[in-house]
């Protein structure tokens, strides 16, 4: 099979190979649309390939997607996009300038057939318990297609709009950034109709340079919706930069404390989060998430169902039929110890409003087990030593730090450099009737030290 459109440019380099036996196809967008059509189930991990999917043969840091061209045919896919002509397979292949580009491109066309409402989530911290409210809530009432897990990058965002079937009423797609521009770069391929800015924190600061760069690179969420003229944003009506980011946009939903079209607070302070909920009706709403920081992520999901329509009994029992999952704010009891995981990740906003957290917590034993922080660029130092002034403030049974950046809070604290030694110490000195909390950057694994207790 050959097909070269017209209008398609051979990329420099690329040689198109015998004409009239046909190796491979150079498509344009359009035409790989077809194509998905007829295949629509999109892999870029051969390992995971099923009959008849069309893989997408990326290139990272560390591999080069073409060259499992010949693994992806054999373990069944129907075709295979490339951009290096070597690699063709006869009749098999599609060549593109660049599979990264196609996957995007082929990912914009597909969501410019939706006539429904699509929404961006993103901010610092919270987007994936936010969006993962949200999907229950939207999914008691509408055939609603989410991002899978975290999958929310520049590959994440495409395949998950590829996923999404002609049953689909709502898309709830989770949009992560940690630099300039790239939020900007995911709202023109999904080009939402809706979105959520959790917040702005201090978070990725290596790539936005400072928290104004995390506020610009989040805001440009909110430009989008407001440069379509129709958007509508749901906004955390207590901070007052995202009310002040969000002037303009044509619909603005109001989340928040006081104020605002959806209210309601927190009660209690003895595990999973109970949020009273006053306005846009009453209900006490019994969470299974550990963390007044949770409450934002709540109320986002109430205002989301409410404008959508959902009925108040089905917003309240969704939300709290939700458990996370992912070492996300888990709560789990071993033994006579009770442990908040929140080993998923961590920045400087989420580690404080752990640490306060668990300070308010009752309970009489508490343990801190802290991995560090990456991706604090030049401040890592200044954050760290924030971290442990806020630790210094509270009483703890125990305090116990993993990581590089804690290193030089060794005669003050137990210190070690990597959790798997952690995770010894704890194994030798088994706590009990405590209340730990383990957190730290995913590169930290700080789950590691679960096994020890
Ligand atoms: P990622 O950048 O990894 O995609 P995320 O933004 O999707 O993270 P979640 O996975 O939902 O965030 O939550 C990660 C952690 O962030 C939680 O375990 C908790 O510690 C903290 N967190 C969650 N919600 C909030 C919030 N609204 N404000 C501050 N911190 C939060
Ligand atoms: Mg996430």
């Amino acid at each position: 099979m050959m097909i070269i459109l017209p209008g398609v440019k051979i990329p420099p380099g690329f040689k198109i190979l015998n004409r009239h036996n046909a190796y491979f196809c150079l498509m344009n967008t359009e035409a790989l649309y077809q194509v998905y059509l007829n295949h629509p189930h999109v892999q870029t991990d051969t390992r995971k390939i099923r009959e008849g999917e069309l893989f997408f043969a990326l290139k990272g840091p560390n591999f080069n997607g073409n060259q499992f061209a010949r693994q992806a045919v054999d373990a069944g896919a129907a075709k295979v996009i490339i951009d290096e002509a070597a690699y063709e397979i006869a009749g098999k292949t599609i060549l593109v300038p660049d599979v990264l580009q196609a996957l995007q491109q082929l990912a914009a066309w597909h969501r410019a057939q939706f006539a429904f409402p699509v929404m961006a989530i993103t901010g610092s911290n919270g987007k994936t318990t936010t969006k993962e409210l949200i999907h229950a809530v939207l999914s008691t009432t509408y055939k609603t297609y989410t991002t899978t897990g975290n999958l929310n990058n520049h590959i994440g965002v495409p395949l998950t709009l590829l996923k999404i079937k002609d049953d689909a009423q709502l898309a709830v797609i989770e949009m992560g950034a940690n630099h300039l521009e790239e939020i900007k770069g995911y709202c023109a391929v999904a080009r939402p109709t809706h979105g959520l800015i959790t917040n702005a924190g201090k978070a990725h600061l290596e790539g936005f340079g400072s928290i104004e760069g995390v506020k610009k690179g989040k805001g440009e969420l909110y430009d989008f919706l407001r440069e379509r003229g129709d958007g509508t944003a749901f906004v955390m009506w207590d901070y007052d930069y995202l009310r002040n980011m969000s002037a303009g946009i044509a619909h603005i939903v109001r989340y928040g404390t006081a104020d605002a079209e959806v209210t309601g607070d927190a009660a209690g302070q003895t595990g999973f989060l109970t949020v009273e909920l006053e306005q846009p009706f009453t209900a006490v709403i019994k969470t299974q998430l550990v963390g007044d920081y949770n409450l934002p992520n709540v109320l986002a999901a109430v205002a989301v169902g409410r404008h959508f329509k959902v009925a108040p009994e089905q917003i309240v029992a969704a939300i709290e039929g939700y458990t996370p999952s992912n070492s996300r704010s888990q709560l789990m009891e071993k033994g006579s110890n009770k442990i908040i995981l929140d080993a998923y990740n961590a920045n400087p906003s989420s580690m404080k409003l752990a640490i306060e957290n668990l300070a308010k917590m009752e309970g009489a034993g508490k343990i801190l087990i802290l991995g560090a922080m990456a991706e604090m660029g030049a401040e890592t130092e200044a954050e760290h030593q924030q971290i442990v002034q806020l630790i210094e403030q509270h009483a703890w049974k125990d305090v116990i730090l993993v990581g590089k950046p804690f290193e030089s809070y060794k005669d003050r604290f137990r210190y070690f450099e990597n959790s798997g030694q952690a995770a010894e110490w704890l194994g030798a000195h088994r706590p009990e009737n405590t209340l730990l909390l383990v957190k730290g950057s995913r590169s930290s694994q700080m789950e590691r030290v679960l096994d020890a207790l």
